[in-house]
Parts: C-alpha cells; structure tokens; sequence
C-alpha cells in the first residue's frame, strides 16, 4: 500500500479552484492522475469528484452542519457559538474551520501527516455507524483527521464530509482526464464507465491493461448501468418519419428505476446510480417472486399510484424515495407500481446488443406480471391514427405521453442517441420576477448562481416566490447573470441576496406542483431559464392565476 499524503490532494483542489476552463482542469487532473499511484486511484477520484463513496453505494456519511460544528469546536477550542458565527461570516463552514484551525496546527510540530489512506478508512468507519452513541463515535473520527490536518486540509476534509466539495469535476472531465493520462480512447473509457458505473476502477484498468482492458469491460448484477436517454420529437407523425413501424410505449409519470437480480438479492437503482433498495421493500418482494430468471437486470418506471391506477404527484413518489424510516407506513399511504420496459442483462450475459424488439420479448418471458409488477402497456404501429389514439389514451390516463422505440436498436447505455423519442404536450413557457438569488460555492463563489423567482399575485401586485432556478447554465450565462443583477441586490445575509424586482425572466418547466414551500403555494419542477425578457416589467409578468389555469388545464388532459 502507498501512502500518499492527503496535502498531495489539496495542493490540486486548490489550483482548480483557481480556474474555471474546462481544458486546464481536465490538465491539471490528467497530470495528477498520471504520476498517482494504481491503488490510489479509486479513492482519488471520488475525492475529486467531492464524494465519498459512488453513488450507488449504499454507505453515507450522514454528517449535517451542527455535528460539524461541534467536532470544529472540539478541536479548535472555540465554542459552538463562536464557529457558527464564522461559518456565517464566511458563507462556508469549509474555510471557517480552515480560520479557526490556524493557532491549533501551529503548535503541533512534529505531527504524523495524513494520508489519503487513512481520510477514506475513517470515512468508511464513519459511514457504517448507527444507533446509540453512533453520534459521538462519528464526531470522534472527524476529530481525528481535523487533529492531523493542515488549516487547508481542514478546509477540505470539511467540504467532502459535508459533500459541499463543488469544483465542477463531472464525469467529463475525468473521462478527459483520464483518457490523457494513461493514453487511452475516452469513448471507451465511457463505454466503460456506463457500464460498470466505476471510474476510479476505469482509471486503473486504463493504466494496467489501456484500451484492450477497457474493452473487456461488462455489466454486472449489483452495480448500476447507465441508461439509455430519449431524444424529443414535437408529434406522433414526426415520430413515425424516424421509424415506422415503431414501439409506442406508455410514458408513465414516475422515476425510473432499474432492478437487478441475482438469486434471492434485488437492488434497486434510480437513473442517477442511487441505490433506493430499502425505500420499495414491496417491490424488492414482487421482484424477488416475479423474474423468473436467476440473474437479471430489467428497467421500468415506478409510478406512485391512486384510484384506478392514476399517477400521484411527483412529490408523492418523491417523498417515498427520499424516507428513510417508517417504510411500511409510508408504503401503505402511497402506493407505487412499476411498468417495465426493458431487460438488458439475463443469466449472465448482457443483451444491449440485442434490438429492442428481442429485448422485451426477453422481458415478457422472465417476468410474470402482477397488479404492482407490469410490463409496459405498448402498440406496435405504422399508423398515425392508431398511435394518435394511444397517446391520448396515455394523457388520459394522466401519464405524460408516449415514448417511440425503434425496434430494431440496441441499447446504449449513457447516450441521447435516437433509439427512442419522446412525445408530449408543449409546456407554456412562464414570465417571472427575480426576486432573490444564492452566490454559489467553489470556482462559483464569485456569481450568483441560484435565482428566486416570483409570480404576480393579480389581487394584491404582490410578488409571491414559485421556486428557484440554478441549473442549464454556461459559465458565461452565470457570469453575464450575475452582472446583470448585481446592481440589483437590496439586502445580503450570508449567501442570501435580497433582489429589487426588475429582472423578469421567461422560464420553462416539467411541471407545476402544490408546495409549502413557496409563498404562491406551488412550486415549478426543474425550472430553465429560456431568455431574459429585456421587453418586459415587473407588471408584465405571469399572474398567480395564469399557473392555476396551466395546472387546470393540464390536469383535465
Ligand atoms: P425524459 O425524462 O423526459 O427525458 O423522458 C425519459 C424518461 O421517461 C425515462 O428516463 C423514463 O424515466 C421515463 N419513462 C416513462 N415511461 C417510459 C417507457 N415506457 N419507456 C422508457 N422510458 C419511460
């Protein structure tokens, strides 16, 4: 086992704090990852990445900002209060312990440095506690890494604890970085990664066996594979011009999920590599009882359910995945079914290159389907008019549209290839004040990066918040936003900016949802911003009862 030192790390945070270039930061990694060694690798780049384990692990660290606080305040000598005023006066509970760490580190000299090493086994410690004095037992971990640390690693270890490690290192860059370092091909180091889910073991595999090693690279049952994603068309008859006959699926209103199957072992992923296995104990049961194969991966969408199979709101299912205790009483008061849709991996051998066609018949022979556990309702058709029919059937279900599937293609895990379309109603675009906005964190700090919006209340011209927008844009965007606004900013508290309203921007949506949390009592689900409406004032803007008749309107669908 090597050692490297943990400082080895920071050094390279902080340079790519400095930066924002996408090509210097895929550089600077590729350099780094070049001269660490082989059994580093992994841990290397989850650390980069801000994360402690992958996703789809089921270990969590489970450390909020108030047991922070206390293991800052154990260490450095300073009590409760005095750090949460530094986390408030720094915006970032990362540099305030890296502050208030300074005088603690200066009288330790002859300190044993850390190691990357010794960060991942306490992490790893840390993650599997819980119960009685679970707590003070992961306070006291922490405390052992602060106590070796620099003020700078403490500044870090801080923000991967706290998983507020935000330099912008998606997997792109890595791919990037790791293609440059060990000479490989980046498409297979993406082929590889969508299928094993795993780029610190990509990145080894790169360096021992380059290209010829990626190559070999499989799927397996426990480990989540990227899915295939659906390309947009604006009609059924578009859809057709692709391929005819083609597959029309039933677009449920739910969150995918794929199931994997081993003997008597199911887990369940979500698209983004989550394991939500302990969230769907039901349908762990119906899967356990209903693949018939012994080994097996099959993807369909979960959809929480009410009378007569109608979908819940988003939020239902939201809050299903997101509880993690009491399952059993949440599981009787929202009721989820899921439809499958496709099966790529059987008896030990994947079938993405199989067509689609052979896929779900695969599928419709493994499974033997119950009322919670179906199979996708689907119609195979050259016809315009038939699958106009199908569609509207879907939307009456209250489902939203259909998907187009090419029953000759492979699948193609990790790619927005045209393999299968996407057919649903347009959205109306909304008009809305901002009305506040979040500077951002890392290479962000300097922009404001997540913006309020607000909808005019047509009784009392109030303006009322409708959600928040931080995603979809460029750095330029940010920068040119944060410009814009600055001029605007009425109150700062903390990272909190109070905007005077002027701004109104047109913004697109997935949905309108009923939520406490903002002032209208709705909320937008994945707002983005389409333009800034330069044209128009804050009076200009949408109304509370225009998003009532869009919500109407869509629910009598
Ligand atoms: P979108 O998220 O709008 O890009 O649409 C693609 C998503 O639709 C998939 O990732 C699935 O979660 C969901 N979906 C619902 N029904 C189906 C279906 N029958 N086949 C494939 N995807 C479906």
């Amino acid at each position: 086992m090597t050692n490297m030192e943990f400082s080895e790390l920071t050094a390279v945070y902080q340079k790519l704090e400095e930066i924002s270039g996408r090509i210097e930061m895929t550089s600077i990694i590729s350099d780094f990852l070049g001269s660490a060694p082989d059994d580093e690798l992994p841990t290397l780049i989850l650390f980069l990445q801000g994360r402690a384990f992958p996703p789809w692990s089921d270990k969590e660290l489970g450390i909020g900002g108030k047991l922070m606080i206390k293991a800052i305040s154990n260490i450095s000598g300073f009590p409760d209060e005095k750090v949460v005023d530094k986390v408030r006066e720094k915006g970032d509970t990362g540099l305030a312990a890296e502050e208030l760490l300074v005088n603690k580190t200066q009288t330790t000299l002859f300190k044993e440095k850390l190691t990357l090493q010794k960060v991942s086994d306490n992490l790893n410690k840390l993650a599997g506690l819980t119960g009685k004095g679970a707590q003070d037992k992961k306070i006291s971990y922490i405390n052992e890494l602060l106590s070796f640390a620099s003020p700078v690693e403490s500044r870090y270890l801080v923000k991967i604890i706290l998983e507020e490690l935000r330099l912008g290192v998606g997997r792109g860059v890595v791919r990037d970085a790791i293609a440059g370092a060990f000479e490989v091909d980046a498409a297979l180091v993406d082929r590889a990664y969508s299928l094993t889910s795993d780029l610190g073991e990509v990145a080894r595999t790169a360096k021992k066996e380059g290209n010829a090693g990626l190559e070999k690279a499989e799927m397996k049952t426990g480990v989540p594979v990227e899915v295939m994603l659906a390309q947009k068309v604006g009609s059924i008859e578009e859809a057709l011009e692709k391929f005819s006959p083609a597959s029309f699926e039933v677009k449920y209103d739910g969150a995918r999920i794929q199931i994997h199957k081993e003997g008597d072992r199911i887990t369940l992923f979500t698209r983004r590599l989550e394991s939500v296995t302990k969230q769907f104990p039901e349908i762990v049961e119906e899967a356990r009882e209903n693949i018939t194969a012994k080994s097996a991966i099959v993807e369909g969408e979960l959809v929480a359910i009410q009378d007569g199979r109608h979908p819940r709101p988003f939020q239902d299912l939201s809050r299903r995945i997101k509880r993690k205790y009491n399952i059993d009483e949440i599981s009787q008061k929202i009721p989820v079914e899921i439809n499958l849709f496709d099966a790529i991996y059987v008896e030990g051998k994947s079938k993405i290159d199989a067509a689609f066609k052979d896929r779900r018949e695969i599928l419709e022979k493994i499974v033997s389907p119950t009322e919670k556990f179906r199979i996708a309702d689907d119609l195979i058709t050259e016809d315009v008019k038939e699958a106009g029919k199908f569609y509207q059937k879907a939307l009456d279900l209250g489902h939203e549209g259909v998907m187009v599937k090419n029953l000759d293609a492979p699948y193609q895990p990790g790619s927005r290839v045209g393999h299968m379309y996407k057919v649903k109603p347009i959205m109306e675009t909304l008009d809305l004040v901002l009305v506040g906005a979040t500077w951002g964190e890392g290479r962000r700090a300097n922009w404001l990066a997540s913006y309020l919006l607000a909808v005019l209340d047509p009784d009392s011209g109030q303006l009322l918040t409708i959600g928040r927008m931080g995603t979809g844009f460029t750095d330029e965007e940010f920068k040119s936003m944060t410009e814009l606004l600055k001029e605007q900013v009425l109150e700062e508290a903390g990272k909190e900016v109070k905007l005077r309203p002027s701004v109104v921007v047109e913004v697109a949506y997935e949905e309108i949802q009923k939520s406490p949390t903002y002032e209208s009592g709705y909320a937008l689900r994945f707002p983005r911003l389409v333009r800034i409406r330069e044209d128009k004032g804050v009076d200009d803007a949408d109304t509370l009862t225009r998003v009532e008749e869009i919500l109407g309107s869509r629910k009598g669908q």
